[in-house]
């Protein structure tokens, strides 16, 4: 008999999790057939990409080989970049894999699929403002954040090598002071620190020049005001310059111009405000997307045109009870996935599915080393305010629960194990 076949395309924050916990409760039991593609050959988590483009973690060391896990999570793996669905004939299309030297290394194929989850996550939306796409970095994925780092190496090696006297500052702006360049911001600070530990000391910290532009009137202006200014104060202190209500027009190559016609000199410029789904979406006949390209679900995650396609996470609009839509994060796609790990077996089963609920567990705005800022929302804490170490403990732990769903609690372990004795004995920041 043929199994349902069950294909996830992306397999980020949502996907793989889901991937792994049906390869166990179908695929495994020989229940269903589950497929995941994804154009890349690794996954690693992307709230961390922030310290991947610092230096503060070495990706090589976290991140993930999807053959690997699928070889002993019970799925298979495709790699691929799915560019359109077939809905008549339930396939979708897998664009042409180019090898390094530009030679067609897979022609364009298609899979075929019973259920499709699209799980594709989301990229930096930078609103057509001229020059972004140009001279702007962006952290949408592992290369870009590798491209960051990179760069950030390259410019202090430069400013290192320059005599005394001649010695310029760096310049470092981030447009968005959402979390991602709030938290950029703050262990930028604490790499030019390590650099300086090891042997880049003739760099002073004055010479460091990170201005956050905002375009609304406080800096995480989708966070509480507590927490917004919480954060103000620690980036100030840090010497981080923060520029509110400040629109940017334009991006060139040594500096950005603010609709105001100021101009902020920036050596590099990173681009962290606002993310939408990939543009790809919006043009798929018969499927209804918002304006920033998300897929809009109904309660059960199904899209609202066709019931075997499924969306999670930020390429995912799921509106709640209260009217706002499920917010873009790591949290709600760990959820969406936990949901669908159910509601698979029950549409495997021909059962009625359940209903998608958000909860918002709180949010923690890492600052490095330097601090956490956040709260906690539970049922016996509405609303805790929390900072410190306990708020890193939590912070932590977000990461370390993404990694007990892909590998368990017994092997986290072993990871945790990893982990400490590595900050033991290796540079506190990838230097190379
Ligand atoms: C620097 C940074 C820090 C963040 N920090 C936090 C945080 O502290 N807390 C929090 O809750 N959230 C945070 N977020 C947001 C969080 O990372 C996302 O909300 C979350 O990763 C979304 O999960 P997802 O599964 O929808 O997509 P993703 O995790 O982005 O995964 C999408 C996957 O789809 C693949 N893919 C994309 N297009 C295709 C295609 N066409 N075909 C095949 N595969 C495709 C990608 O390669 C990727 O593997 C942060 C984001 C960034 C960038």
């Amino acid at each position: 008999m043929k199994l349902h076949q069950i294909v996830i395309v992306g397999g980020g924050a949502g996907g793989l999790e889901l991937a792994t916990r049906l390869g166990h409760k179908l695929g495994k039991k020989q229940r269903a057939k589950i497929i995941l593609v994804d154009t890349k050959l690794t996954h690693i988590w992307k709230p961390l990409l922030h310290q991947v483009a610092s230096g503060a973690l070495n990706p090589a060391e976290d991140e993930i080989s999807y053959f690997a896990h699928a070889k002993t999570h019970h799925f298979e793996f495709q790699l691929g970049h799915m560019s359109d669905i077939n809905q008549k004939n339930k396939t979708i299309k897998l664009d042409s894999i180019i090898d390094p030297e530009g030679k067609v290394w897979t022609e364009s194929r298609h899979i075929a699929y019973d259920t499709l989850i699209l799980a594709i996550g989301s990229v930096s939306h930078d609103f057509g403002v001229v020059g972004a796409k140009e001279h702007a970095l962006f952290l949408d994925s592992r290369v870009q954040a590798d491209r960051f780092h990179q760069t950030l190496i390259y410019r202090y090696l430069k400013l290192h090598s320059e005599a005394a006297e001649t010695k310029k500052s760096l310049n470092i702006a981030i447009i968005g002071a959402g979390a991602t360049g709030v938290e950029l911001a703050a262990e930028l600070i604490r790499s030019s620190q390590q650099l300086a530990f090891y042997g880049l000391d003739d760099v002073q910290s004055d010479q460091l020049e990170i201005t956050i532009i905002e375009g609304a009137n406080q800096i995480l202006p989708a966070l509480s005001e507590r927490i917004s200014l919480a954060v103000k104060k620690h980036l100030t202190k840090l010497g981080v310059t923060l520029q509110t209500n400040c629109v940017v027009k334009e991006v060139q190559k040594t500096h950005i111009i603010t609709q105001d016609d100021t101009k902020i000199s920036a050596d590099i410029t990173a681009w962290t405000a606002g993310v939408k789904a990939p543009d790809f979406l919006s043009r798929i006949t018969e499927l209804e997307t918002n304006k920033i390209n998300q897929l809009i679900v109904k309660p059960t995650l199904q899209t609202t045109k066709n019931s075997d396609i499924f969306a999670i996470g930020d390429c995912a609009f799921c509106l709640q009870k209260n009217g706002k839509p499920v917010p873009p994060r790591a949290q709600a796609a760990h959820q969406q996935a936990s949901m669908l790990v159910k509601s698979m077996q029950k549409k495997v089963n021909g059962k009625s599915l359940p209903n998608f609920h958000y909860r918002d567990y709180g949010s923690l705005i890492s600052l490095s080393e330097f601090n956490v800022v956040g709260n906690l929302m539970s049922n016996l804490t509405p609303n805790l305010p929390l900072e410190g170490k306990l708020a890193k403990v939590f912070y932590v732990s977000l990461y370390r629960l993404h990694q007990i769903s892909l590998h368990g609690v017994f092997q986290t372990m072993i990871l945790i194990i990893r982990d400490w004795l590595a900050h033991r004995t290796k540079p506190r920041l990838k230097l190379h």
